[in-house]
């Protein structure tokens, strides 16, 4: 076997960070592991899975609430608002002029993170 083909567990992580950090699609466990497997054909999605979740726990990624379907990841780790489409379930990030309006609490907040839902401009413009 070729050994450049060998990849270690820490470099596996290695390259779910890098991949989920350069991408803005908020990837599932399934499509990162579909992209990296072609890469690094020894991975498996329980290895993906649970290297996201960690990553998660360590804050170097998001992990977000979409309400339903599958945990997406998210690389950019600022307060930022979602839209999620409720036909194609892609997420995107949008700006969120209101950043201000934090409710009253006795908690310190530092963040905040909302995923709005609807239908996206690409299925809207092919309906
Ligand atoms: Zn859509
Ligand atoms: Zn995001």
């Amino acid at each position: 076997m070729d050994s450049s083909k060998t990849f270690r567990y820490s470099q596996q992580r290695e390259k779910i960070l890098e991949f989920v950090k350069n991408t803005s699609i908020h990837p599932t466990a399934d499509m990162v592991y579909e992209k990296l497997k072609r890469e690094i054909p020894s991975i498996s999605l329980g290895t993906v899975y649970r290297n996201l979740h960690m990553l998660a726990e360590q804050g170097l990624i998001n992990k977000l609430s979409t309400g339903s379907g599958a945990d997406r990841f998210d690389g950019d780790t600022g307060g930022h608002t979602h839209f999620k489409c409720d036909n194609c379930g892609k997420i995107f990030d949008i700006d969120d002029n209101d950043k201000t309006d934090y409710p009253l609490t006795e908690h310190h907040i530092t963040g905040k993170y909302v995923t709005y839902s609807g239908m996206c401009i690409d299925c809207l413009e092919n309906n």
